[in-house]
């Protein structure tokens, strides 16, 4: 655990310190939970969503992508539920003041007060059997952790049934019982627990009062439904099709912790594949798949599972989560829904215009069903900035060992392809030539031209942020047009022709390696 906080810590400063991300009006001392992305992190990011889009759009004949707006007509929340079920129970501390999620209180009571009794008498026995534990049937057979996965479950399910129920004095009545505190400030003084609607609203500027009222989109997927129609029939496409967008979303968050895994403002990159009725099942092992297989092209396996949803939420009929193993466990990153025809019908219900298809093949008209894919930007982006972050040992130019800090990012989404280096800042000559070398690349690939200290420390600086090439222009290249291409992964550094550069640095940035 101490291991993950100090990686957790480490990524959050690392962000900072070379550009990738900060805190939003930090001059005010920062707004919660909303980041902005730095010289840095916006490369990373746009390099992020152009895999997605290519593997999504660019890639799929049948999948083509939109940008909707954010505003959206009012009526398009009532209709997909968002106004009246867009919810987190919220309680207050009347001590401290500070809100919580209750069912998050609970649940994190769960974790710290009864699982890990459990799991220390677990890794207990571990080491006293060595390596003939069986952990399965130690879970099983020991009273005592027996007892506390028993307590574990009750406190879960009694949770889930109140707020499937909306019993929200249950809710409180049970965080009574458990004698859960305020982790501010230790008091067990409680509101009420209330619904608390996540969405953003404000005002349109020409219409007075409710009928005004307008909602910043908590999800993208809403302006994908609505345009089903106009996306089909003007692209042509026949079901099954798919229509991806990127773009940002608006959740209010009750508690918005861990830097960017829960923002109030934040991005979603997210596909929805209209399907006939009756063919989601094995639409959504497709997706399934294809997702993984997606993720799978960047991070090792050991750091991705599926959860399958138990509770499903009011428009789906089967649900996962693909989890990351973020710094702080495992999380999810995204999400495949199965959403059956709820939002399209909810719309022809809400606005009384048609929604259908008329299927050729089967010669009849019908709402198509819908799979999603829902993957938010900004945690794609700390699982990859959190996984290739690392401190390694390296003999430095002297043979000595060195530590060294370096973001081992797949090449084609480092920020920075290629620094261009000359060995000296003072001579004309290289500080020339190396120019000569930047115009001449900088077009291909984002290149980053660096005379500022002595060689060794560029070559960390660039590693800091991930950059996979450097080049360094040496005396000798005046006279033989050779370079010193400096490979960040292995340290190797070769001498090549100047005329090579560009073709050696595009193979190792194509994206196409990860298809
Ligand atoms: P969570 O349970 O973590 O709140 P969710 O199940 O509400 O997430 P979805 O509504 O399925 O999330 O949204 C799809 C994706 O959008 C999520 O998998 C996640 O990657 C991303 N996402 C959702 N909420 C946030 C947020 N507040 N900040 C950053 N990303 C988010």
């Amino acid at each position: 655990m101490a291991n993950q906080d100090d990686q957790f810590k480490k990524v959050v400063a690392h962000s900072k310190e070379y550009g990738f991300i900060f805190q939003s009006s930090e001059v005010y001392d920062g707004l919660a939970a909303v980041y902005d992305y730095g010289p840095y992190g916006s490369e990373l990011k746009k390099n992020i969503k152009e895999y997605w889009w290519k593997s999504m759009v660019q890639m799929n004949e049948n999948i083509v992508g939109i940008d909707a707006a954010i505003f959206m007509h009012p009526k398009t929340w009532k209709a997909s539920g968002h106004v009246d079920a867009f919810n987190d129970p919220m309680i207050d501390n009347k001590q401290s003041n500070k809100r919580y999620r209750a069912d998050q209180l609970v649940e994190e009571y769960v974790e710290n007060k009864v699982m890990k009794k459990a799991n220390k008498e677990i890794e207990k026995a571990r080491k006293r059997f060595g390596d003939a534990f069986n952990e399965e049937e130690f879970k099983t057979t020991n009273p005592r952790v027996m007892g506390y996965l028993e307590k574990s479950k009750s406190i879960l399910t009694r949770l889930n049934t109140s707020l499937t129920n909306e019993d929200l004095e249950d809710v409180k009545a049970l965080i009574e019982e458990l004698e859960i505190a305020c982790p501010e400030c230790g008091s067990r003084e409680w509101t009420d627990v209330r619904q608390f609607n996540l969405m953003f609203n404000t005002q349109l500027g020409t219409i007075a009062g409710e009928a005004g009222k307008l909602y910043l989109r908590p999800e993208t997927a809403q302006g994908i439904f609505v345009n089903f129609l106009n996306v089909q029939k003007s692209t042509r496409q026949k079901i099954p099709f798919g229509i991806a967008q990127i773009g940002k979303a608006f959740r209010n968050e009750i508690v918005a912790r861990q830097f960017i895994f829960r923002m109030r403002e934040f991005e979603q990159m997210e596909m929805q594949f209209f399907i006939r009725p009756g063919t989601q099942k094995e639409w959504y092992e497709h997706w399934k798949e294809a997702r993984m297989k997606w993720h799978q092209a960047l991070h090792p396996a050991s750091k991705l599972r599926f959860h399958d949803h138990e509770k499903l939420a009011h428009y789906a009929d089967a649900a996962l989560d693909i989890e990351f193993e973020f710094p702080f466990g495992f999380r999810e990153l995204e999400g495949v829904h199965s959403r059956t025809d709820f939002d399209l019908t909810q719309h022809q219900e809400m606005s009384g215009r048609k929604i259908q298809y008329f299927d050729p093949e089967l010669n009849e008209s019908y709402v198509p069903y819908v799979m999603e894919t829902s993957i938010g930007l900004d945690r794609m982006f700390l699982a990859t900035l959190s996984t290739a972050l690392q401190d390694e040992t390296v003999p430095d130019a002297d043979g000595k060992d060195s530590t060294r800090r370096v973001l081992k990012l797949h090449p084609a989404l480092a920020p920075i392809k290629c620094a261009v280096l000359p060995l000296l800042k003072n001579k004309e000559e290289l500080t020339s030539k190396a120019r000569e070398i930047f115009d001449k690349i900088k077009f291909s690939f984002n290149c980053q031209y660096d005379e500022k200290d002595a060689i060794g420390k560029r070559y960390r600086r660039q590693d800091a942020i991930g950059t996979p090439y450097c080049i360094t222009i040496d005396f000798e290249t005046l006279d033989d047009n050779m370079v010193t291409i400096r490979d960040r992964d292995t340290l190797k550094q070769e001498r090549i022709s100047i005329d090579q550069v560009e073709e050696i640095v595009l193979k190792k940035i194509d994206m196409r390696q990860l298809f």
